[in-house]
């Protein structure tokens, strides 16, 4: 088979990278001529775990090539994927302009039956103006080629992304045809044989899974954030009634972990959609809302920690970041809490210093040099008033604390994400603040 993946950023370039790791012939087209340029070199627009090696790989053995142009990279594709970016809209809505300009320009060039399929987040309904784009385009050019649509939302994790793209818990199709169907599934026959399900449905369910999915997932973020401030309050240990709760099967151990809020390019911005959405049709979504005012409320609550201790003024002090991604593993900085940590930090006169492993290259672009960027983590840690521990990268987990106390002008640790041992923490000299747990002040 051969097909082509339109848009190269974290779900492009892993899910065209994927298929040629199974032999496909991939063409993976994006309108940003440099990144194109790059991906030829072998230089990535993204940090994912294994990425690079494997699209070395299949560049090698000409099963992955990179263009700008959608006329060659569509050329004779059985299947053409859209996965461009659908950011927010002012109105908090999917913005579906990067994906109906491709969708018209698959119109313009396609030259025989294919199908085309959403790998974007999209709210219910854009398949079908995919479809309207795709005939108007065809009817402009006077041809008639026969087509359809499907929807395929992606459910990989940045830092995890190959692996649950080789190894997906399920694949979900929306499909209006059989013909679509079959090719769908001749298509991930590979990722299929050792029993990862793919499930077919109808197109508006299969867009509609895709917001359900990430909107539970938020809503369990936010709900233990929510039990963690309570417990906090009452006294109560977060993190054994996580594990209490954890043990019931029908709650599940899984994404219940208390924490400074959910970030990155898809949860903020799924959830507000969905939110848009309903109310577009007349419905509201309580949870969602509430959910997401949880989420505001809980990007500041390790500054607001800070504050306190501090007697309510920053000024002059210096503060040491560990982690600036909104997650492990990645270079992602899109809605990552640490930006709001680190505007109110500057806000109140803080100077700042920051190291993370991957993400300091795209924290530039939002934060500029109005930070230090340290050439390590220990070397963030010099003269600083305390240490915020932002994202738990594993290289954080557990560092010679006795380093970190001679280089700390003050042991104090405020640890957004408890990562450490609060017994520890005392008896290592350490003023510890974490998330839902009363710990010495
Ligand atoms: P991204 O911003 O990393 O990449 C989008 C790419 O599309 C960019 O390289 C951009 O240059 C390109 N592009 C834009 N317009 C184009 C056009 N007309 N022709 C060709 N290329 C074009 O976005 P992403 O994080 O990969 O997300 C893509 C979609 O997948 C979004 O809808 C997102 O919600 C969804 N999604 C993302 C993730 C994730 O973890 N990032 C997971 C699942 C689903």
């Amino acid at each position: 088979m051969k097909i082509a993946v339109v848009g190269t950023g974290y779900v492009g370039l892993v899910t065209g990278t994927c298929f040629a790791e199974v032999g496909i012939e991939v063409t993976c087209i994006d309108i940003d001529q440099k990144k194109i340029d790059n991906l030829k070199q072998g230089i990535l627009p993204i940090y994912e775990p294994g990425l690079e090696e494997m699209v070395s790989r299949n560049v090698a053995a000409g099963r992955l090539t990179f263009t700008t142009s959608l006329a060659e990279g569509i050329k004779d594709a059985d299947v053409a994927f859209i996965a461009v970016g659908t950011p927010p809209g002012e109105d908090g809505s999917a913005d579906l302009k990067y994906v109906l300009a491709v969708a018209r320009g698959i119109g313009e060039h396609m030259n025989d039956y294919g199908v085309i399929v959403t790998k974007s987040t999209v709210p219910v309904g854009t398949a079908a103006k995919v479809r309207t784009e795709l005939e108007q385009a065809l009817s402009k050019r006077g041809v008639t080629i026969e087509f359809d649509v499907a929807s395929n939302p992606e459910f990989l994790k940045e830092g995890a992304a190959i692996d649950d793209f080789l190894k997906p818990d399920r694949i979900v199709v929306g499909v209006s045809s059989e013909r679509a169907e079959e090719v769908m599934r001749k298509l991930y026959k590979p990722f299929l044989l050792n029993g990862h399900p793919i499930i077919f449905m109808d197109i508006p369910s299969a867009e509609m899974t895709k917001y359900a999915a990430n909107s539970m997932l938020a809503t369990k973020i936010s709900f233990m954030n929510d039990i963690a401030n309570l417990c906090e309050i009452m006294g109560a240990d977060v993190n054994m009634v996580r594990k209490g709760i954890g043990s019931d099967a029908r709650i599940g151990t899984k994404f219940i972990y208390p924490g400074i809020g959910y970030g990155g390019s898809c949860f903020p911005k799924d959830v507000k959609a969905l939110i848009k959405t309903a109310a577009e049709n007349g419905y509201q979504m309580q949870v969602l809302q509430a959910v997401e005012s949880v989420n505001e409320a809980q990007k500041e609550v390790l500054f607001d920690k800070v504050k306190k201790h501090f007697g309510g003024d920053l000024t002059g002090r210096k503060m040491a970041v560990w982690g600036l991604s909104f997650k492990p593993k990645t270079d992602d900085m899109r809605e990552a809490p640490s930006l709001v940590i680190i505007e109110k930090l500057l806000a109140e006169g803080c100077t700042v210093s920051a190291y993370d492993p991957v993400a300091m290259d795209e924290a530039k672009h939002s934060l500029g040099n109005r930070i230090t960027y340290a050439k390590d983590q220990f070397d963030a840690l010099v003269d600083a008033d305390a240490l915020l521990v932002v994202t738990e990268w594993p290289e954080f987990r557990s560092p010679s604390f006795e380093v970190v106390g001679k280089l700390l002008k003050q042991k104090v640790i405020f640890d957004g994400r408890n990562i450490y041992d609060p017994i520890e923490m005392k008896e290592s000299g350490f003023a510890y603040h974490c998330i839902g747990i009363r710990t010495a002040h």
